[in-house]
């Protein structure tokens, strides 16, 4: 048996010539997301995605539509013909489905179908009479109700519903433009993603790794951490990029203090160039500022320097705790807490200058055949497409 599922998205927040395209996308990310829950439609008329589904699938699609960025709330929908004896009747099983005692309802009808037979109003009061009359102990309370019995009359039919399920809000994945994240396994880098996801931007993802110090474990979890974004923003590109070589050449010749900041300035040129080729107009980091030794303003600056793309850093006005509470909402803490080394922290020096000066660091980068090391990284790079880790009935 079918059912339908209501979609609701912020259209009110949604300014004249970029709704289309907002509505377009969030269409192909819903349809991406309910992918393997087949057969199933979604159209969208005025302001609203109807979605077609076999009933027992419904749960399960419910749940993947709450991460979707740019829906505000869903509801499980009946949908009747345009008549009152119909709509009466739905709403009465609505009302005798709730299994609780003495309970209070409201009628709340909203009509974007101007010539139905009765105005707002007047379906609010004759429904609510019809359901007074026919619902066992049943009281009406329009200020504080139990149940919220919801009609909306469209030109496709009425639509009766009484419960409604959150979305993330947000933007649809792809409306902002394309951006990199910089993917470590740590707690950060995910959230950032994340956010990132929720603006609306395509996120592709770059993780450096330094095999053989650097085990499966570690890759292992930035593909799972990936499949979880996946599942709020579509799918995912993650370029595995081996770091092995560059790290071993900034170890063998420069200073121990100004390692990881080299290794950052490698990472991000590396990125660039990566982004570049790739059409994407922008990095992203989970970096937050003081959190480390290493984000300082300074070696931020020091960081940034060596590329002229924009880097953008959700998380610079987070807190620890709020990151690692955001990290639990959505999913990645769990993964993020194996423990398994990445590259950073196999060669992380004790002591690591809080002031780098720019001249330094350039006077290390030109021992080193910076560009040759970066080329050869960049050509060895290999690219997967990760999609949302989705159970059918989670
Ligand atoms: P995270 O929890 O994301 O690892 P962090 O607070 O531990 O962040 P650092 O380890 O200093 O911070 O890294 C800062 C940022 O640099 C990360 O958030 C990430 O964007 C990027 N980064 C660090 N290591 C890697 C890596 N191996 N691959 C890709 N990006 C990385
Ligand atoms: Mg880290």
């Amino acid at each position: 048996m079918k059912t339908i599922i209501l979609v609701r998205y912020g259209e009110i927040a949604l300014k004249g010539k970029n709704r289309p395209f907002f509505e377009k996308q969030l269409r192909v990310n819903i349809k991406d997301a309910l992918k393997g829950l087949e057969p199933f439609s979604v159209q969208f008329h005025r302001g609203r995605y109807i979605i077609e589904i076999e009933a027992e699938l419904q749960h399960a699609a419910i749940k993947r539509l709450q991460k979707i960025f740019g829906i505000v709330s869903v509801s499980p929908a009946y949908r009747v013909a345009l008549d009152m004896q119909e709509i009466n009747r739905q709403a009465l099983q609505l009302l005798e489905e709730d299994p609780r005692e003495n309970l209070t309802f409201k009628v709340q009808a909203r009509r974007s179908h101007k010539n139905f037979e009765l105005t707002t109003p007047e379906l609010n009061q004759d429904l609510g009479a019809y359901l007074l009359e026919r619902g066992r102990n049943v009281q009406v309370d329009v200020h504080n109700p139990d149940l919220t019995i919801s009609v909306e009359i469209r030109h496709e039919g009425a639509f009766l519903y009484s419960r409604l399920f959150p979305g993330p809000g947000g933007m649809p994945a792809g409306v902002a433009g394309r951006g990199l994240l910089l993917l470590s396994g740590g707690i950060d880098s995910p959230v950032a993603g994340w956010m990132a996801l929720k603006r609306g931007i395509r996120l592709e993802a770059i993780h450096f790794h330094s095999p053989p110090f650097t085990g499966e474990g570690a890759v292992n979890k930035v593909f799972d951490l990936c499949s979880i974004l996946a599942a709020y923003g579509g799918k995912i590109t993650l370029h595995l990029a081996p770091f092995t070589e560059v790290q071993k050449a900034l170890r063998s010749r420069c200073p121990e203090t100004l390692l990881i900041t080299l290794m950052r300035r490698a990472m991000f040129r590396i990125a660039e160039k990566l982004a570049q080729a790739h059409r994407i107009q922008a990095l992203f980091t989970g970096e937050s500022l003081g959190q480390v030794a290493s984000q300082t303003l300074e070696n931020i600056t020091a960081t940034e320097s060596v590329v002229s793309m924009p880097v953008l850093r959700p998380l610079v006005g987070f807190d620890k705790e709020e990151i690692i509470a955001a990290a639990r909402k959505i999913d990645t803490y769990e993964v993020s807490i194996r423990p398994f080394d990445d590259c950073c922290t196999l060669f992380v020096p004790r002591h690591p200058v809080i002031r780098p000066r720019l001249e330094d660091l350039e006077r290390q980068e030109r021992h080193l055949d910076l560009d040759n090391l970066i080329a050869d990284c960049l050509r060895r790079v290999e690219t997967h497409h990760i999609l949302p880790r989705q159970v059918k009935n989670g």
